[in-house]
Parts: C-alpha cells; sequence; structure tokens
C-alpha cells in the first residue's frame, strides 16, 4: 500500500498553507505562533521550495539560490523565526565583476560604489548623492511610469559602463530590466545597498532544518509530498483543499504556489469576476534560469581572493536579451569556500547562473535536451577556467539544471525563478477581495521575491489572514 502522507491529520484547521517555499513556511510560522492550527503541505518531498539543496557522492552538497541576500534578513529571521537562524547570517564581502568593460572587486554597499563611481569612473559626486539618494527614497507607491533606463538617464546619461555596475547585479538577484518600473530596482538596490550581499553560514539544508523545528515547536502540522490538486470555494468563500484524495476543512488557505497556477489551476477562473480575470491573464511570468554545479575534489584548495560572487560577462555592453540569450556571454559564479559549512567536511563548490527563457529548453526533444545541457557545461567550464585554472583537473562532480528543472521541482510556471513582474503583486493583494479566505504569499512582483522579499511578503500576508481568521471567530461568536 502506498504510504500516507497525510497519515494523523486533522480534516479541519484554521489555515491550510500550500507551499512551503519561504513565503510559505514564515505564514505558517507566525500563524502558528498566533496560536492558529495550521497545516502546512508541500508537494515535494523537501521543504524550502527554491530555498533547497542537494548531496552528491563525495560529501558535496549543493545550494541551489543561496547566492546573496541583503542585511535585511538579520532583522526579519529574528523577528519572525529566531536568534538561531539570524546568528548564521554573515556577509560576503568579496564581489567581483569581470566584463570588457571594467574588471573591479567590491564589498557592494553605498560607501564602496561611491568611492567606485566618483574616483574609477569618474562621476561628479552629486551624481551619486542623487542617484542613491533618490533610489532610497522610492516605494511601491511612488510613480511607475518611469522605467529603470529613464532613471539611468537621468543620472548618467550616456554612461553604459555605470550602468552595467549598476544593473547588472540587479538582474541576476531578481531578474528585473531596463524595462521594468524604476522602483522595481530601486528598492532593491537600496536593500543591498544598505550594508552589502549577505549569506546563510551553514548552508540551506541547516537554515531549513531549524526552521522546520521551529516550524514544529509552534505546532504547525508539516506534510511533504502533499499535492493539493484543488482549492474548494463555497458560497461564502474557502472551505475546503483537495489533497493526495482527502478533503481537508478551512477557514483560509494561502497559496505559496505560483501565481497563475493558483487562480487558473488550483481555484478555476470561474470563480472570480471577469475583469480580475482579464487582469491576471495579463501577468507576465518572470524569466527563469540555468544553473551548472561543480563540486571541487576533495584536497583541492580555492584561493579566497576568487572572490564570493562573480558577475563575468564577454558581451561588449549590458543588453537584457543578450542576459536571457542561449548564446551565453553573462555568468554568475558563486563561489562556496569550506566556511560555508563549517561543520561539514572540508569541501569547495562552484556554482555558475544564468537568467534563461524556458521556451529555448521545452521544445527541444531529449537528445537535443540532453546536448543543450552537456553543451551549458562545457561552456561554463571553458568561461571558469579564466579564474580558476585547469578546473577541468579539478572538479569531482558536474551537472546543470534548466528552466525544465525547477519547474518539476517547484510547479513553477515556465521555471520561473523570481516569480512574476511587476503587475504580479497587485493582483496577489486582489485574491480575498475575490473570494473571502483566499491570500497568496510568494515570488511576485520582482519586490516581493527573493529570499528577502519571499519571507517579508510572508509576513504581510500572515498579518492579513490572522485578522480575517480573528473577525470569522468574531462573527461566529456573535452568531451562536
Ligand atoms: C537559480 C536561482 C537562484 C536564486 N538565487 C537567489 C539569491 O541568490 N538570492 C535571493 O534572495 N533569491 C534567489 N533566488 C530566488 C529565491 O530563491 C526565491 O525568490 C524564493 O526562494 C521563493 O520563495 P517562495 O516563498 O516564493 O516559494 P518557492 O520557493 O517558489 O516555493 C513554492 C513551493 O510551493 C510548492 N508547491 C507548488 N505548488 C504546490 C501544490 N499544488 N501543492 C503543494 N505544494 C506546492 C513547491 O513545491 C515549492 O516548494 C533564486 C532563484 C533561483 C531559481
Amino acid at each position: 500500500m502506498p504510504r500516507d502522507f497525510l497519515k494523523g491529520c486533522h480534516d479541519t484547521y484554521d489555515v491550510v498553507v500550500i507551499g512551503s517555499g519561504l513565503a510559505g513556511m514564515t505564514t505558517a510560522n507566525i500563524l502558528g505562533r498566533a496560536g492558529h492550527r495550521v497545516l502546512l503541505l508541500e508537494q515535494h518531498y523537501k521543504l524550502g521550495g527554491l530555498a533547497t539543496w542537494f548531496r552528491r557522492p563525495g560529501s558535496h552538497i549543493f545550494d541551489i539560490s543561496l547566492h546573496g541576500f541583503p542585511a535585511g534578513m538579520l532583522k526579519s529571521c529574528r523577528r519572525y523565526w529566531n536568534d538561531e537562524i539570524a546568528s548564521n547570517i554573515v556577509q560576503l564581502k568579496n564581489i567581483r565583476f569581470d566584463n570588457p568593460m571594467f574588471s573591479l572587486t567590491t564589498t557592494f554597499n553605498r560607501d564602496d560604489f561611491t568611492r567606485l563611481l566618483t574616483t574609477d569612473f569618474g562621476v561628479p559626486a552629486e551624481s551619486v548623492v542623487n542617484f542613491f539618494n533618490t533610489a532610497r527614497s522610492m516605494n511601491f507607491y511612488d510613480d511607475q511610469s518611469m522605467t529603470t533606463q529613464e532613471l539611468f538617464d537621468k543620472f548618467f546619461p550616456g554612461r553604459e559602463d555605470v550602468v552595467r555596475l549598476l544593473m547588472e547585479p540587479i538582474t541576476y538577484a531578481n531578474g528585473s530590466t531596463l524595462e521594468d518600473p524604476a522602483i522595481t530596482y530601486g528598492i532593491v538596490f537600496s536593500n543591498f545597498m544598505a550594508k552589502g550581499v549577505f549569506i546563510y553560514e551553514g548552508g540551506t539544508d541547516d537554515l531549513v532544518g531549524k526552521m522546520h523545528k521551529e516550524l514544529k515547536a509552534n505546532g504547525v502540522d508539516c506534510r511533504i509530498r502533499c499535492d493539493v490538486s484543488k482549492i474548494d470555494v463555497g458560497p461564502r468563500g474557502v472551505q475546503a483543499v483537495e489533497v493526495n484524495g482527502r478533503r481537508i476543512g478551512c477557514s483560509a488557505v494561502i497559496s505559496n504556489s505560483n501565481l497563475n497556477a493558483t487562480i487558473f489551476n488550483l481555484v478555476g477562473e470561474d470563480k472570480f469576476d471577469k475583469g480580475f480575470v482579464e487582469e491576471a491573464r495579463q501577468v507576465r511570468l518572470n524569466n527563469s534560469s540555468t544553473q551548472v554545479y561543480m563540486a571541487i575534489k576533495e584536497g583541492v584548495e580555492i584561493d579566497e581572493s576568487t572572490g564570493d560572487l562573480l558577475f563575468s560577462s564577454t558581451a561588449p555592453l549590458f543588453r537584457t536579451q543578450a542576459l536571457l540569450s542561449r548564446d551565453i556571454t553573462s555568468r554568475t559564479f558563486s563561489f562556496y569556500y569550506p566556511r560555508t559549512r563549517p561543520t561539514a567536511k572540508r569541501r569547495h563548490a562552484i556554482v555558475s547562473s544564468t537568467n534563461a527563457r524556458y521556451e529555448d529548453w521545452s521544445g527541444l526533444n531529449a537528445e537535443e535536451y540532453e546536448a543543450s545541457k552537456e553543451d551549458l557545461i562545457e561552456t561554463t567550464l571553458d568561461a571558469l577556467d579564466k579564474y580558476v585554472p585547469n578546473i577541468r583537473d579539478q572538479v569531482d562532480h558536474v551537472e546543470a539544471a534548466t528552466p525544465l528543472t525547477f519547474q518539476h521541482y517547484t510547479k513553477h510556471l515556465s521555471g520561473a525563478s523570481f516569480g512574476t513582474k511587476f503587475e504580479g503583486l497587485g493582483v496577489s493583494r486582489a485574491l480575498p477581495e475575490q473570494i473571502a479566505g483566499l491570500y497568496h504569499a510568494g515570488s511576485v512582483g520582482i519586490i516581493m521575491s527573493g529570499w528577502l522579499g519571499a519571507i517579508n511578503y510572508g509576513v504581510i500576508v500572515a498579518n492579513d489572514v490572522d485578522q480575517h481568521l480573528m473577525q470569522s471567530a468574531g462573527s461566529k461568536v456573535t452568531a451562536t
């Protein structure tokens, strides 16, 4: 008989959270801590969503999305998780850029960028100060008509090199482009510039393990291998979810699944207003990625001066289309030194990431797909050889992930790395106005994606759901 992953589950909960990405887990944790009865359902065999890892023989562990996040994670983890998790967040100090326009190393914060822009790039100090102040003062409610390209044209006209320095890492960090609203750039850039780039020391396996422990301590019922197929909606709003052949009742559902999948697959468009469905159809998915994972042989040491994060490109100019092209010219290398996992066996790993389009991979037959992955691996090793000489002699294991891999493991439509484009945020926020008790928390709208964005969006939605549950409980008391 197949194992029952819902064994011991109750028939009803106050809240069901669909998906255990960082937003899903954070929402579940806050609501569990507040005393609500919470069920967290994850279709994969591990918690974490894109914040995940995998092991390979030789004591190698690879992190999928642990490349860097802003300092804000410290506060969010301390407040909404615990001190133990927050205390493992450390700064990456060695961020490198290498492209035909410039090569430099930076601590990636406002002071160091000001130094670089004024000294190395010769930009007047006043323009730099004004630019930073403008970016820092941006918020979600600002005018959204200005694009990032227009923002750069205003402060650094004709300076393609400056645009590249300021934009390349943010495109990598959240998939935003020069054509997106300037606020999507300004908010994320300022978050990083506040203090630099941070990482979780201990690795994603340690982080998610600690989060799971905290969820259990707060009474959250966490279940893996539970693929939710439907959110049931009745005349008064959300009433249950259907999962692994069971129906579990609830007063609220928070979907951490992809926004478009939530609306069109889990609920069904007939449950929403026509106008809302039209708006939801206009929501564009964000781009996807490819990654190449390289484990270094035991005993081989990579000097830390190689950098923590290396934005490398052979493209003469910074162009959005070039970043997405199958003809890869830009790669971001993350170097994982043994300090990433201080208590594990001494190992080095390198992960190369590149933004990618789902369509470039989805149409291939099995043979072409394997050949394309092989090509991705070989060209990545060629590119890395510049920074780690004789890399082919030093690797113990290499493999690649494509947009199809990300879609397979997370159910994100088209393997989107950062959920949806900016317009997804308004649609995500409007769900409870359409169906009482229906919420979405997860990567949307560039600002609310990435590790910090996902956690913070989880916090916002947890507060909304808490209020909804209190009101529902109040109205039930009044009715009796
Ligand atoms: C290659 C790559 C590199 C990245 N690097 C960084 C980085 O360096 N820094 C950074 O800040 N961010 C990075 N990100 C982005 C970051 O990882 C994500 O934005 C964030 O982890 C997403 O969290 P989330 O809560 O939106 O959910 P997700 O991680 O998308 O998880 C959603 C979960 O829902 C589950 N699910 C979906 N449908 C169902 C269903 N029907 N039933 C049950 N479960 C379901 C999925 O299995 C998944 O576990 C990267 C992303 C990628 C792909």
